[in-house]
């Protein structure tokens, strides 16, 4: 059961994306089924922020919780959505089994105006949090930004806007994508004085290509320590080294969590069953 989770003192979960195509979805059920073998205790599925294709999210987070009988969490972007959307997309994953979202704002779709994101239905995760919970009996978790999300004016302001998330039913955080712990165990303190009691889940993505920095680091707003950023200049070019020193710093950076207690980890593992399992292994 999924609420067994929130209340456990460790955790390993995967991130997934579902497929772009029709075609591709045979071979992302064969990726799941890879990473099944590694015994999660979830695995969440990505959202397209405009929610275009919720759909695909649906599919997915079904095959992991009927197929494969692992907990799923599908995440869910309100940032181009109405109530009704909202609603349309709980009925598909209450219909399926699905019982618990990431509760998200999402980014400025490519095709959305200026004007639409300004008047946006939702103008914040926290509106459809508390949306859901009224609305809706879905466990709810949301996200947290141990280095602060690029738009907020402070990490005060950003973990102020956390503990809203956790007051309207938030009962677990996935965090932002970060390199180095240090940030993480600084946010997780503030968090906590802050009034923040739920889990906070480290989110680590292995850097297994240099390209990865210039694309969804950048993005993410994530900074990058110079131990990684010397890894990158050593190896970009060589792909073989570079995959093994971006897998051999996430295993690091997760015994260091580990060892300091913080034992709840969420792999974004860009659907690489190999590259998850060797973190796995490695991390017993
Ligand atoms: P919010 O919590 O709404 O925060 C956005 C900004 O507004 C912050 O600066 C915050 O400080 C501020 N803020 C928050 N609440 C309020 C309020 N009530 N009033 C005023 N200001 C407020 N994107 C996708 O498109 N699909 C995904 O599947 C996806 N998965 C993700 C998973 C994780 C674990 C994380 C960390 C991010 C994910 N994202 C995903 C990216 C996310 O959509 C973006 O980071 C987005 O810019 C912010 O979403 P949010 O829910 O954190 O926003």
């Amino acid at each position: 059961m999924f609420r067994d989770m929130f209340e456990k003192d460790h955790s390993l979960s995967f991130e997934v994306f579902p497929p772009k195509k029709e075609d591709e979805f045979e071979n992302c059920y064969n990726i799941l089924d890879e990473l099944s073998v590694l015994n999660p205790d979830f695995i969440s599925v990505t959202y397209g922020a405009g929610g275009s294709r919720s759909k695909k999210t649906v599919e997915i987070a079904s095959y992991i919780q009927n197929n494969l009988k692992i907990d799923a969490m599908a995440h869910m972007t309100c940032v181009g959505s109405t109530a009704d959307d909202i609603l349309a997309v709980t009925a598909e994953l209450s219909k399926v089994g699905v019982n618990h979202v990431l509760a998200l704002r999402g980014d400025k779709p490519r095709d959305m105006s200026d004007e639409q994101f300004e008047t946006r239905v939702f103008p914040h995760a926290t509106d459809l949090i508390q949306f859901l919970n009224k609305n809706t009996s879905l466990d709810i978790s949301a996200s947290c930004y141990p280095e602060k999300h690029p738009e907020a004016i402070s990490i005060d302001s950003d973990i102020a806007f956390m503990k809203m998330k956790q007051d309207m039913g938030a009962k677990m955080f996935i965090s932002q994508l970060f390199f180095d712990n240090a940030d993480f165990y600084r946010f997780v303190e503030r968090a906590e004085k802050a009034g923040i009691t739920v889990p906070i889940v480290a989110g680590i993505m292995p850097i297994t290509s240099a390209k990865q920095i210039g694309s969804t680091v950048t993005l993410a707003g994530s900074s990058v320590p110079k131990a990684l950023a010397d890894i990158c200049a050593k190896y970009g070019e060589s792909p073989q080294e570079m995959y093994s020193a971006g897998v051999e710093y996430a295993i690091n950076q997760i015994k260091d969590l580990q060892k300091c207690g913080m034992a709840h980890i969420h792999i974004y593992c860009m659907n690489k069953p190999k590259m998850t399992s060797e973190i796995c292994s490695a991390i017993n």
